[in-house]
């Protein structure tokens, strides 16, 4: 089935009067800017990354080849309260790899770690207009309302992205579609009214059942026990070594109900499980290598649970 230009010109007249124009990623061609912001952008909203963390991070990191000179303690640092901290493992292990350059064949970016097809092509599209289509979680929902498809299969999805993408405009097609998905074909309340697919879409009767929803399994709570360990007013910590978290700075945990005063709770929620944490201070002696002032912790970078119970500590205090 061929589209009609007529949709993909409505989706390019769209952009043009409705994108968000003045996202700062969307004012350059600088691929690691554009890279750093798609990876960014993964797990986190537009608000959040523009609010707390692209600017500083672009500032202490101008260019990849700076994030590959860099050790990663300083990434994850500039990444803290982020999360999903794998990310800025494989940014830094990618720009280490690629020497700081980031090659330009699609098939090369997506070969880098951290990089999956779609990013490889936002990369792609954005800084060197290639005709290439994207699809992230907002186009997935728009294409599985405007095709009427039931079930989010990839290869299905990529085959309808390929269809709709408008070759002479890849960028302003790939943008448009990206803020149609997070402005007017939201999860919730489509706004079919203001949609420059509605005139063709199939699913805009009934766009709750595509994609069908798929029943969440409850997030399981995991309990265990945070050792605040103190020594000449130093905090005693470690860096994980477990692939949660690894390589930021916290306090020890364990499973077992350790003797010591009981200072509080925290709790933290994780995509696949929720942490219950009580916090003590341990009676017993805790073999911990490495113990840092107040000012040191703040260079150190921290898991957000790790700092809930630096929170606790100075509420205490
Ligand atoms: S017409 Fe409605 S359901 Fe179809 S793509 Fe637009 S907003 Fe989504």
């Amino acid at each position: 089935m061929g589209i009609a230009l007529s949709v993909k010109d409505a989706i390019y007249v769209w952009y043009q009067e409705n994108g968000r124009h003045d996202l700062p990623w969307r004012q350059t061609s600088d691929a690691y800017k554009i890279y750093l912001s798609e990876i960014m952008l993964q797990q986190t909203q537009v608000k959040t990354v523009l609010e707390r963390f692209y600017f500083p991070f672009l500032e202490r990191f101008p260019t990849l080849k700076s994030v590959a000179e860099a050790p990663l303690d300083d990434v994850l640092k500039m990444w803290e309260g982020l999360g999903y901290y794998t990310r800025a493992k494989n940014l830094h292990h990618t720009a280490f790899t690629c020497k700081g350059i980031l090659p330009r064949s699609p098939e090369e970016l997506g070969g880098l770690k951290g990089i999956g097809k779609s990013t490889a092509h936002a990369i792609c599209a954005f800084a060197y207009h290639e005709p290439l289509p994207i699809l992230d979680a907002n186009v997935k929902r728009v294409l599985c309302r405007y095709f009427a498809i039931s079930v989010k299969d990839e290869k299905v999805l990529w085959e309808r992205a390929w269809e709709l993408l408008h070759v002479k405009y890849p960028y302003e097609h790939n943008q448009a579609m990206m803020d149609i998905g997070a402005l007017v074909c939201t999860p919730k309340n489509p706004q079919c009214d203001a949609c420059p697919l509605a005139f063709t879409c199939k699913g805009k009767h009934a766009p709750q059942l595509y994609p069908q929803p798929v029943k969440k399994a409850k997030v399981p709570t995991k309990k265990r026990f945070a050792l605040v360990c103190e020594r000449e007013g130093k905090l005693g910590l470690i860096q994980r070594k477990e692939k949660l978290l690894h390589g930021l700075w916290g306090f020890i945990q364990v499973d077992e109900k350790p003797e010591g005063i009981f200072l509080g709770k925290v709790e933290h929620t994780y995509s696949h499980f929720k942490l219950e944490l009580d916090v003590f201070k341990p009676s017993l002696h805790v073999t911990i290598e490495n113990y840092f002032t107040c000012k040191e912790i703040e260079h150190l970078a921290l898991s957000t649970v790790d700092k809930k119970i630096l929170k606790l500590l100075n509420s205490k205090k």
